[in-house]
């Protein structure tokens, strides 16, 4: 049996998956079993922010697994401990919580916010204000964050509490403030949801009204964070730092990882017995994001991917099938005049490139670390696709 068939036969089929087994990869390049090469603009949905076995993340994971792989969270670990406080240093947040996804970072941050409000005011006061076509997970307090009303199907009954309104519009945000609500959580660009953009004057007014009210900030970079858009913190753009921020895909470097920031209004507000992950902060996966953080917070690394970011959009601006390009840094979304982006992504696979998708447009994700010789060899591919 061919790997994809073993593969469909046992593991359930909840992905739209495409006839790919790759078996290595190497920087920008994966390769499949048949020595197919192709050049990767997905980075594993943003994962691989160095790209394939990064040799600094590589060492970092070995030497760790050879030394310690695991303890229990009873006990502590120096490569969390050392994680922590430069992870703490870059951002300027004070605590934080270690899982191993977006959606459990998500779950961290609504658990918080919701004991955040609970110490303070009381019962009562839990409902979380999300947007539309956002995207925070599958566990069913994520998923019901989530602002796309189609994903709420089959696991009735969701967690109650979340509210969701339309993305830029701060009249409709407005309208949902009540006693009720403890916070407001939103991806400063949507990923899943079409890489949409936040608008400048509705972060401020966002983050005016959650202020005067005491109602918290929830800041999900699970896909915008660790360097992506060529910030650290895509809440740089705005000028922003939520009270609480997550974090995970990019920041493992290709292990997992979620990561649940808090500023200093939260920093106290789990406490022990209150949360909890038996593999969070599992230093193998910390000391290889260790190695992540190390590049991905030099300015001259960001300025790069700021860069390559805009060299692709000059590559590909000018064609007539490219309607309009969205997004920061190496986070793109690619509206098409015709093609559809799904088409655009197997015929792209067929020519040996990786490319994805987000609702209607094509996503570009690519490596961080991706030079701009494969740039050329990529885009050439996409153009030839496109035109
Ligand atoms: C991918 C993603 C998640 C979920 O992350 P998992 O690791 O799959 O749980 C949550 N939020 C955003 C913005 C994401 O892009």
């Amino acid at each position: 049996m061919s790997i994809i068939e073993k593969h469909d036969k046992h593991i359930m089929k909840t992905y739209g998956r495409l006839p790919l087994a790759v078996e290595r990869g190497n920087g920008v390049n994966a390769t499949d079993e048949d020595g197919k090469k192709y050049i990767d603009f997905g980075s594993g949905v943003g994962t691989n922010s160095l790209g394939f076995c990064d040799s600094d993340w590589v060492e970092a994971v070995c030497k760790q697994a050879q030394t310690l792989q695991h303890n229990s969270n009873y006990y502590y670990n120096k490569p969390g401990a050392d994680f922590a406080e430069k992870l703490c240093g870059i951002t300027g947040y004070t605590n934080l919580f270690f899982g191993n996804s977006g959606a459990e970072a998500n779950e961290c941050a609504i658990k918080t916010a919701r004991k955040y409000s609970f110490d303070k005011y009381g019962k009562g006061r839990h409902t979380i204000i999300t947007l539309l076509n956002s995207f925070h997970g599958r566990t069913l307090a994520a998923l019901s964050a989530t602002g796309q009303p189609e994903m709420h199907n089959y696991f009735f009954p969701f967690v109650e509490g979340f509210v969701h309104v339309p993305a830029n519009n701060i009249e409709e945000l407005k309208a949902k403030i009540d006693d009720s609500v403890c916070a407001v959580m939103f991806e400063y660009v949507q990923g899943e949801g079409g890489v949409v953009e936040l608008e400048k004057s509705f972060v401020d007014e966002l983050f005016a009204l959650c202020a005067e009210r005491d109602i918290l900030t929830i800041a999900d970079e699970v896909q915008t964070g660790a360097g992506r858009t060529g910030k650290l913190l895509a809440g740089e753009h705005f000028n922003k730092k939520a009270d609480l921020t997550t974090l995970a895909k990019g920041i493992g470097g290709g292990l997992p990882l979620g990561i649940c920031l808090a500023g200093e209004k939260c920093a106290n507000v789990l406490t022990a017995g209150t949360h909890g992950s038996t593999y969070g902060g599992n230093p193998v996966v910390l000391a290889g994001a260790a190695a992540v953080l190390d590049k991905v917070s030099k300015p001259e690394f960001l300025a790069e991917v700021t860069k390559k970011g805009e060299y692709i959009r000059t590559k590909l601006q000018g064609l007539d099938e490219v309607v309009s390009i969205s997004g920061k840094g190496l986070m793109l979304g690619i509206t098409l005049k015709n093609k559809k982006a799904v088409d655009v992504m197997k015929a792209a696979l067929e020519a040996g490139l990786l490319v994805l998708t987000a609702k209607e447009k094509l996503r570009l994700l690519p490596p961080l670390t991706v030079d701009y010789e494969s740039l050329d060899k990529g885009l050439n591919i996409l153009k030839e696709i496109l035109q």
